[in-house]
């Protein structure tokens, strides 16, 4: 049986990065569900294709594509063979993916596609609803969270690294208004699984959510 862990929590709690240094560290797939809605947001703007449009998604959900590959210890993602790692972080993607990640047929795909990653590899998977949803079961479950301020700061950071020109108003702004989207979809809204650990980072560094999440998974692991 493959081992899971979940990890769940709001827009810039630091899941990325956790996800990615706790896998490294904890010898586990890490996989962002999150760059998974963003590719197919990427894929609506590009050809024009509107939520309410069924025929159109239902299309698209058969043509699309999407890969992730770890070159150089870098995650990178493919929609249909282009690497477009950047393209989904950019301002257009974030004030859609929230609501495209919505669609049923979309959560649907990506659902399924989700748990069949899980079948054979021990992962750690982030996102909004993997230990409520995609993964009920999983072995461990951690719900990362910080506050809207702190979560503006990292992302506006993250984004001036990665050379994405922003505002800190302007993530803030949409940062509450995709935790607003998040929490209150009919569609697998985003809240702590019963099971899950309550880790807040706000005032903890990287090393520290770190240490104390890979603690938790080698107890579990033993
Ligand atoms: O984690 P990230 O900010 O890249 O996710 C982008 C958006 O995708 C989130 O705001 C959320 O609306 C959606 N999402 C989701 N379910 C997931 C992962 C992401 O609804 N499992």
């Amino acid at each position: 049986m493959a081992f899971i862990v979940a990890i769940d929590g709001p827009a810039g709690s630091g899941k990325g990065t956790i996800t990615s240094l706790v896998g490294k560290r904890m010898n586990l797939v890490n996989i962002d569900t999150g760059a998974m809605y963003r590719c197919i947001s990427l894929y609506m703007i590009r050809n024009n294709i509107s939520k309410d449009d069924k025929e159109a998604i239902k299309k698209m959900l058969e043509e699309i594509k999407i890969d992730m590959k770890k070159i150089d210890g870098v995650d990178k993602f493919y929609l249909n063979g282009e690497d477009v790692s950047g393209k989904i972080r950019e301002k257009e993607v974030n004030e859609i993916v929230s609501q495209v990640s919505h669609i049923i047929e979309v959560r649907e795909a990506m659902v399924d596609l989700q748990r069949k990653m899980g079948e054979n590899l021990d992962i750690i998977m982030e996102g909004r609803d993997i230990g409520t949803n995609v993964f009920p079961n999983a072995d461990v479950k951690i719900y990362l969270d910080a506050t809207a301020e702190e979560r503006a700061n990292r992302r506006l950071k993250q984004n001036m690294e990665k050379g994405i020109e922003s505002n800190y108003e302007e993530i803030l702004e949409n940062i509450k208004f995709r935790d607003h989207n998040d929490k209150t979809s009919d569609v697998a809204p985003l809240r702590q699984a019963e099971d899950a650990i309550y880790v807040d980072s706000t005032n903890l560094s990287i090393e520290e959510v770190v240490d104390k999440i890979s603690g938790i998974i080698q107890e579990k692991r033993g």
